[in-house]
């Protein structure tokens, strides 16, 4: 699939921007705060309902106006879309083809893009909550009912902490209404971990393959994840890991209560990235950790090809002119010919010479 024509309204320092895409590799060159990775984050938005670098959507309307725009149009292998969203400070709202869709989860996957910046490198070298989001916003991408069953858990999770919070001695009420949230946490806890068990096998995959074509192969990367509680993880089924999953809330529920929050579960989960056996986190070198993290964002690329039969748009944010040679060639091994790629840059300088060749470069200054 790729982006045929944007068009933004009062987003960030763009007033009125109509812009037409090539369909293979398009550039965005200017000096810094001239407004290139808000061109990424409009596609982004567009495409996830939400910016990669801010949860507030009131710093993407431009300052002194009241509501922001952004539209595109989308052609994908069966049909050609056109998607809005509409930004105030009072929410958001989602169009597909002008029509209204309730459920952001309806609207998320219509588009699929793949951002790769170089706050990325926090996926390896950052805390947890950074591998949570990676995994919750790529398989939210290719599945709907992910996304639901994580909202509903989220939804869970706050609720029973703020039970958990003000819990005094022998309420029974108070206890009664614990094991439900309990059920319930367990439910759609365990549907959120074995997605993304599928998820991570089909991924690793990938990654391992790309990561061995850039380390000439004497690097073996692998992935694992790492659960907030013991769990086996071998073949495992919903039911199964429903069970393990009960059996341990009970073992920690004085502690539960005593540190008035929830303790196990997807929300405290973690991915575990090594090379050879050594843990790429603790013990990788800044090249090993810009490796493992191109890895993943290209495995993800392939991975959504898998799983909905169209490559997404590529989004790079600065980090092209950042990648040694060998790793550019893997990158545009990985796209050549068949995956948009929006790239920005301060200066062509650096950047394989070939990929300067087949592109559209567009000059950006101040919003313009
Ligand atoms: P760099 O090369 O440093 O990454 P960039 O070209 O990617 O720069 P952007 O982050 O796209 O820069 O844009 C930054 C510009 O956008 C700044 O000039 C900033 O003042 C402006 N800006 C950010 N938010 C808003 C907003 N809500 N309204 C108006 N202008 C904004
Ligand atoms: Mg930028």
């Amino acid at each position: 699939m790729f982006v045929e024509h944007l068009q933004l309204k009062n987003f960030r320092n763009y007033q009125d921007l109509n812009l037409h895409f090539d369909h293979q590799i398009n550039i965005f060159q200017g000096d810094n705060a001239q407004g290139k990775t808000n061109i990424l984050e409009a596609i982004y938005v567009l495409a996830l309902a939400k910016s990669h670098r801010t949860s507030k959507e009131k710093e993407l309307v431009q300052w002194g106006q009241s509501f922001s725009v952004i539209k595109g149009t989308i052609q994908t292998r069966r049909n050609s879309l056109k998607l809005e969203m509409q930004l105030t400070s009072k929410g958001k709202k989602a169009k597909i083809n002008q029509l209204e869709q309730r459920k952001l989860s309806d609207y998320i996957g219509a588009f699929n893009v793949i951002m790769f910046a170089p706050e990325d490198l926090t996926l390896v070298k950052g805390s947890p909550q950074y591998r949570r989001k990676f995994l919750d916003v790529e398989i939210g991408q290719v599945s709907p009912s992910y996304l639901y069953h994580l909202s509903q858990y989220q939804k869970i999770i706050q609720q029973r902490n703020n039970l958990l919070k003000d819990f005094t001695k022998n309420e029974k009420n108070k206890l009664e209404l614990l094991e439900i949230w309990d059920q319930q946490l367990v439910e759609y806890g365990s549907k959120v971990i074995s997605k993304r068990l599928y998820f991570l096998r089909h991924l690793e995959k990938w990654a391992k393959e790309i990561h061995a074509g850039i380390t000439d192969q004497n690097e073996e990367l692998s992935i694992l994840y790492k659960p907030s509680f013991p769990l086996e993880l071998g073949n495992i089924d919903v039911q199964d890991m429903s069970d393990q999953f009960t059996l341990r809330l009970q073992k920690i529920r004085k502690q539960e209560l005593f540190r008035g929050t929830s303790l196990i579960g997807p929300h405290r989960d973690d991915l575990y990235f090594s090379i050879n056996q050594i843990d790429v986190q603790s013990f990788g070198s800044q090249g090993q950790q810009r490796t493992t993290a191109l890895s993943l964002k290209l495995a993800e690329i392939e991975l959504i090809h898998d799983e909905i039969g169209e490559y997404p748009v590529l989004l790079l944010d600065d980090v092209l002119s950042e990648l040694d040679q060998k790793r550019q060639t893997q990158l545009i091994q990985t796209i050549e010919n068949k995956v948009q790629t929006m790239i920005t840059t301060t200066s062509t300088e650096g950047i394989n010479i070939n990929t300067l060749k087949r592109s559209s470069i567009f000059y950006v200054e101040q919003g313009l």
